[in-house]
Order: C-alpha cells, then structure tokens, then sequence
C-alpha cells in the first residue's frame, strides 16, 4: 500500500468510541500507512458520507449506532453475516470502487470464547434482542450451535421476531422465548449466559440484568458485552459464585481485528492494541 489511505468511523455519537485508538494503533504496529478518523455523520448526512467512501484514497469504514441498518441501501452488496443479522458495522470498499457491508460483531464475540469448542452444544442464554443479541444468535447458531438457546428480553416480542428470524440457521437448536422477569430457570440450565444489553454500563455500574447471583455457579461461563467497565456488576458476582467471566473487550477487540483483516488483508497485531487499551483505560 504505497499512499497513506483513511479508514472512518460513521456513527452519531462518536466521540466516546475506542475504535480511532484500536485502528491507529494497529496500522502504527502493522507498518501501514492509514489513519482511522471517526466522523460524526446526523442521519440527513448519511448518503453523502457512504459516498466519500467510494474514492480510492479510502479502505473502508465502520458503521456504529444508529447507523447500522439505516446504512445497508447505500451499498452495494452485503457479506452473509450482514445479510443475516440486517446490520452492517464494516464497510470495505472494493478494488472496483463498490461498497461491501459486511459484520464483523458476531466474528468478535467468537474472539472472546477462547475455548469454544467447550461450550460447543452447551445450553444458552441471551439477556437482551437488539443488534448485539442478533449478532450473538448469528454466531451461535452458526458455530457453536446449542442444543437450547433461551432469549429472555424486556420486550418478548422483540425477542420473538428475532427468534423467528434466525430460526431456520439453527434447526438443531431448540429456540426459547422468555419474558426477563422469567428467565431464573434458563440462568440456571445455561452453561453460557451472554448479557446483551447496557445494563451494568458506565455511568449507571450499579445495575445488572440478572440480580439473582445465586443462580450462577462453577459450571457457567457469563459473557458481559459491556466493556466499560471492564468488571461489571455481573462479571463480579459471577465471578465471586465460581462462573467464568467474560468481559466486552473481548469482542471489542475481536471485532475491530476481524474489519481491520478485511480492510488490510493484514492479521490485526493484538499485542500492541491491548497495550494501548489498557493504558487508556488506567488513566
Ligand atoms: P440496542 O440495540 O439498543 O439493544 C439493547 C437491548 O437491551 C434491547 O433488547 C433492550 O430492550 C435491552 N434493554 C435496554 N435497557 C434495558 C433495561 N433497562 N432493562 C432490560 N432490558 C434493557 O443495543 P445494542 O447495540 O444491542 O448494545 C447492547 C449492549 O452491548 C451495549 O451496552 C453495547 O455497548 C454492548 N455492545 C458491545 C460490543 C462489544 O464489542 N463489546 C458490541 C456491540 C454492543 P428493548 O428492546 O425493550 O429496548
């Protein structure tokens, strides 16, 4: 890649956004010459930003809230992921100057279950049925594929219509639908509980989607996609009950590696980005 290239962040907010810190780390590390700028795009601008993506001087971009499904008829095609899940977090644009949307959330919650294989057909929970639940469900019925999988939400219908779906990529899986209020059996069946919703999140750390800890014990591995804080309230009661706790970073950091692949052809250096984020957040 001879000439400095750019790569953005489209979203509204994004000033709070780790993402310029993980990419520009990364391309430091990796040698390449780009820079990750995050711009803040108001809806009534959202074509015109998809449009300056388009010129050679640019790899490609991520898509953030609440962009993520509004952004899909400005392209020009969609990767299998982005089809499924109906929400585009990566945009690459091609050789031939067209716009891929591709998503790369359910790659990064893969990248956080290090010993997957471990929880291959283990019964599971998901707490929430927004756009990082439909990314989850996306990745585990397409690879870790459990025998039960529980979506409990504040809103079932939501959680039915996600059910509904995604019900044909897992024919193997028997798909549930629990109001939250309900969902103290699922906890305790599950070997994996995924929180997918902002409840534990900064500023409100106070809060958790399941405040029965006693629920949890050795056998479950909970899965927060909060990542800040890094331990929420869940992780630590989990933890304190025996469970394996998960936190978001994970996923963060494994989704910004698998767009950052796509657009550099080039395995994100990981090292490097963990050492920034962890320097960031100690400040
Ligand atoms: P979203 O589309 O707004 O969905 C949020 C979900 O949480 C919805 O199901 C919502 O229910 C539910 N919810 C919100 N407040 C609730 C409350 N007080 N009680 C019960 N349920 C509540 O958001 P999202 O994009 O899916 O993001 C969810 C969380 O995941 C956020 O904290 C986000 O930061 C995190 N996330 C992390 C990563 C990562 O890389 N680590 C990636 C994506 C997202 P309703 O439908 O009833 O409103």
């Amino acid at each position: 890649m001879p000439d400095a290239r750019l790569v953005y962040l489209i979203g509204d907010p994004v000033a709070h956004s780790h993402s310029p810190l993980i990419h520009n780390a990364a391309f430091r590390a990796a040698e390449i010459r780009a820079t990750y700028r995050a711009r803040r795009v108001p809806l009534e601008d959202l074509a015109e930003a998809v449009a300056a993506l388009r010129v050679p001087e640019v790899l490609g971009a991520n898509v953030t809230i609440p962009h993520k499904r509004a952004v899909i008829p400005h392209l020009d095609a969609l990767a299998p992921a982005a089809e499924v899940i109906g929400a585009v977090n990566t945009v690459i644009r091609q050789d031939d100057g067209t716009l891929l949307g591709d998503n790369t959330d359910a790659a990064g919650f893969l990248h956080g279950l290090d010993d997957e294989h471990e929880l291959h057909g283990a019964p599971t929970l998901v707490l929430g049925s927004g756009g990082a639940a439909r990314a989850v469900v996306y990745a585990l019925l397409t690879e870790l594929r459990p025998t039960t999988l529980t979506l409990a939400a504040r809103s079932p219908d939501k959680a039915e219509a996600l059910a509904a779906d995604f019900a044909a990529l897992g024919p193997d899986t028997a798909l549930h639908v629990v109001s939250l209020r309900e969902a103290g059996p699922a906890v305790r069946a599950s070997r994996l509980v995924v929180n997918a919703t902002p409840l534990g999140m900064h500023p409100r750390t106070d809060a958790t989607p399941w405040p029965d800890a006693g629920d949890f014990g050795p056998a479950h591995t909970v899965y927060d996609l909060v990542y800040a804080p890094a331990e929420t309230r869940l992780l630590r009661e989990a933890a304190a009950r025996g469970a394996r706790a998960i936190g978001g970073m994970a996923m963060l950091v494994g989704q910004a590696a698998a767009s950052f692949e796509r657009w550099t052809g080039t395995p994100m250096p990981l090292g490097p980005v963990h050492s920034v984020l962890r320097d960031h957040l100690s400040r």
